[in-house]
């Protein structure tokens, strides 16, 4: 029985362009009780190996967070499987608004913790004590309320290619710092203002709307499935887009388009430009904004130095990374000192 991947990125992407097929890049998550997560991800894991899903699942004691893709043909199939397990028939989906074939190149069931890395001791308030859930058309009525303040709950880095329109974007790194920051700034007004918040599909929000009521916030509101289902909503509906630029989103695409509007600028020339890669220097991988001009010059690396690592042959690369660890633990996310132009 085969409950792990096998095949490498590269084995994966010739497959996926040799079907032909077209995949529906998908996320979805819950909070359930689970009693043995490591059985449901053996489960999940070989009912959607054979289904093609490829993608990263966490699968914890509180819930499942699943951001993953399927063949068009399999969506039927794949989703009659997620109605036969009880706590997930009829899962909110949220289906990417522009689609990749390739946005994920393997199946990743992982047992974790936590399905957000929240940073949060549930134990300490009650997580089903939620804010109340609005739709696109009520959302964009509230936010343009005067006693609203509006908060985007995600990280820096995501805010910085889109949000609404007047949202407070705190300038964090994880979740658990914005939320003490919004509760200092808001610490006078938690009976008079609406605390409204958003994220990108709603699962940070679900925890960090209980927090807050239980941190005396009287009218607490959060975004049902956060900018993914704004945005689909608002299409359907035809209502105002209040969003503005990308949404960030956790997968090789990186963005997707909701606007015109560009609101980021490249980090190392300062022009517009709301493009997110890795730095090409194996050993750094920075995420950070470049256009394309300076990847061109840039040879797609952050800093001079990663250029000439990245020079090197491959061997010698591997030769200097032994023993350094994992890059993105080096780097914060999206944070370098020679990113002129990062705020
Ligand atoms: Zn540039
Ligand atoms: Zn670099």
């Amino acid at each position: 029985m085969q409950l792990y991947n096998t095949l490498s990125a590269k084995e994966r992407e010739a497959l996926i362009e040799e079907a032909g097929k077209d995949r529906l890049t998908i996320s979805f998550y819950k909070y359930a009780h689970i009693g043995n997560p490591q059985i449901l991800r053996n489960h999940l894991f070989l009912a959607w190996n054979d289904m093609e899903v490829l993608g990263r699942i966490y699968v914890a004691r509180e819930g499942i967070n699943a951001q993953l893709s399927v063949p068009a043909d399999n969506f039927n199939v794949f989703k009659e499987h997620l109605d036969s397990i009880s706590f997930l028939e009829n899962v909110r989906l949220n289906i990417a608004i522009e689609q990749d074939n390739k946005s994920f190149l393997k199946l990743k069931v992982k047992v974790r913790k936590k399905i957000v890395a929240d940073g949060l001791n549930d134990d300490t308030f009650d997580v089903t004590n939620k804010g109340i859930h609005v739709g696109a058309e009520q959302f964009n009525e509230l936010i343009e309320d005067e006693n609203t303040v509006l908060v985007d709950m995600r990280n820096h880095y995501e805010s910085e290619i889109g949000h609404f329109k007047n949202a407070v974007t705190p300038d964090v790194d994880t979740f658990r710092d914005s939320l003490d920051i919004i509760e200092q700034d808001l610490a006078e007004h938690k009976e008079d203002k609406k605390l409204v918040m958003y994220c990108t599909g709603g699962i940070r929000c679900e925890k960090a709307s209980a927090y807050y009521k239980h941190k005396g916030f009287k009218n607490v509101y959060q975004l049902e499935g956060g900018i993914i289902e704004y945005t689909r909503q608002v299409r359907e509906k035809q209502l105002e887009n209040k969003f503005l630029g990308k949404n960030f989103v956790f997968d090789h695409r990186r963005g997707e388009r909701i606007s015109e509007e560009v609101i980021a600028h490249c980090h190392q020339c300062g022009k517009p430009c709301d493009t997110h890669v890795n730095c090409a220097n194996e050993a750094c991988h920075l995420l950070f904004i470049q256009c394309e001009e300076c990847a061109e010059k840039m040879n797609n690396c952050c800093s001079v130095d990663c250029m000439e690592v990245h020079a090197l042959p491959y061997e010698e690369q591997k030769r200097l990374r032994k023993g350094k660890g994992a890059s993105n633990k080096i780097f914060k996310k999206g944070r370098s000192p020679v990113l002129k132009y990062k705020k």
